[in-house]
């Protein structure tokens, strides 16, 4: 691969954006392609459901692998490169021992409270495939917002020379974030799944009307995903800074509502900024 983009990347050639994935594609993944499309002349996706960043007990050996659809998937939106290792090797040669960690936007916060070793596993395969594309632009989901801090502060400190690009969250037409995880959910579980995105869409409705108060937004967003079934149990709801991922007392700027949630088995996460109301 780096062969191949050393003879096509000259000087002054063609840009280059790196959008990368675990596969099992959907509406969401194909909008960042298209937003890649949109600001490069080459655009590779890289399909790795990435061992390193799933813990014991969590669903690596489960997680959804569909390469033939995911194929014709991006070749219909015209994808030129499509990096699938058939083998970790290809990314983790024999004896690979470095990592990459980030402490402070995740020891603690969010995800990284209740997934130890994730985020080291996903700084560490962005810094490898960024070493092998050297990409100018990396386009990664909004979706997953402690990550795109993540990949955002290590892509700064590391001086990779990669612009990381967000793209928005895309929904479900009842409201729930797509994910390739949402395959795992039974119809009673995706029928209530959707009361997450509601949840934070009332915090988004009372931080419009003015409230800035975290303990109230907070309260109003869990009420309504707790009224939304059974089958869910909220893992975490936290106001945050979206780039530190420091706890905000206040919406005194803008701020990231996230949530991680189980519904039955399966954990869910969803976020969405808000913004204080203006004077
Ligand atoms: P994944 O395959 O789950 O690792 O996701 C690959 C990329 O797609 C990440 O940058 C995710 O944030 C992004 N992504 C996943 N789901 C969505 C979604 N519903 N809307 C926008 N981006 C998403």
């Amino acid at each position: 691969m780096r062969g191949h983009l050393e003879r096509v990347r000259v000087e002054g050639g063609p840009s280059l954006a790196l959008v990368p994935t675990m596969g099992a594609l959907h509406e969401g993944h194909l909008s960042l392609v298209r937003i890649a499309l949109g600001r490069s002349d080459l655009v590779a996706v890289s399909i790795f459901v990435n061992p390193m960043q799933f813990g014991p007990g969590e669903d690596f050996a489960k997680y959804p692998r569909d390469i033939e659809s995911d194929l014709d998937l991006l070749s219909d939106e015209g994808v030129g490169i499509v990096f699938a290792p058939e083998s970790d090797a290809e990314l983790y040669h024999e004896g690979f021992c470095t990592s990459v960690a980030c402490r402070s936007l995740v020891e603690d916060r969010l995800c990284g409270r209740f997934r130890p070793g994730h985020f080291e596993g996903v700084a560490t395969v962005c810094t490898v495939l960024f070493m092998m594309f050297r990409p100018d632009i990396a386009v990664f989901g909004q979706k997953d917002a402690q990550q795109l801090a993540l990949v955002r502060r290590i892509a700064k400190d590391l001086r990779l020379g990669v612009e990381v690009v967000a793209g928005p969250i895309v929904r479900e037409t009842d409201g729930l974030a797509m994910s390739s995880r949402n395959r795992y959910l039974s119809a009673e579980e995706r029928r209530q799944a959707p009361a997450i995105y509601r949840g934070l869409a009332r915090a988004g409705e009372l931080a419009a009307g003015g409230e800035t108060r975290s303990r109230v937004l907070l309260e109003g967003a869990r009420s309504v995903i707790e009224a939304g079934g059974d089958l869910i149990r909220l893992q975490y709801l936290e106001l945050v800074d979206p780039m530190t991922m420091e706890t905000m007392r206040e919406l005194d700027r803008e701020g990231l509502l996230a949530v991680a949630a189980h519904v039955g088995p399966t954990r869910l996460i969803d976020n969405a900024l808000l913004t204080p109301a203006p004077r």
